[in-house]
């Protein structure tokens, strides 16, 4: 897949590195969950994913994006990966393929833990998931193992 002038690297690239993000993130203010979204930090990451990867690295949707420590961003980047290749494994051949499935209520809608889940108990610690909107996105998060930290 080539690279398209102002997005940012394909997460399963080489080119996908915790420093590269970490800068990426240095100079965003906006909330996590809609920084993740703008093609720019990372190319083609969709809605699902962000909701599984913050929720992997526990980091609240609102948190800010500048805010996040040097092990927060590799949390972030391995969740990132990790939710990628699990859906790459359950059914999509490539990245494209996995983004299509994700759209659709297929196979990989059974490996969500967050995403629609609003409601039911979080699989990790058992609080109840919650969903917001951010920058008019549907979001999903467990308020207990995503706390919002202010800086
Ligand atoms: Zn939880």
């Amino acid at each position: 897949m080539e690279a398209l002038d102002g997005l940012g690297p394909e997460p399963l690239s080489d080119e996908f590195t915790v420093e590269g993000l970490a800068q990426a993130l240095a100079g965003r203010k906006g909330a996590i969950k809609q920084v993740l979204l703008a093609q720019e930090i990372i190319a083609g990451l969709g809605n699902i994913y962000a909701d599984e990867a913050l929720f992997y690295a526990s980091i609240h949707p609102l948190r800010r994006a500048n805010t996040l420590t040097h092990v927060e961003v590799a949390r972030l980047r391995e969740g990132i990966v990790s939710v990628l290749t699990l859906g790459i494994e359950h059914g999509g051949t490539s990245f494209s393929e996995y983004r299509d499935l994700w759209g659709e209520a297929g196979d990989n809608y059974n490996h969500v833990r967050v995403y629609h889940r609003q409601g039911q108990p979080c699989l990790r610690c058992g609080t109840p998931i919650e969903r917001i909107t951010v920058g008019q996105r549907s979001t999903h998060f467990c308020p207990n193992c995503q706390k919002l930290i202010e800086e």
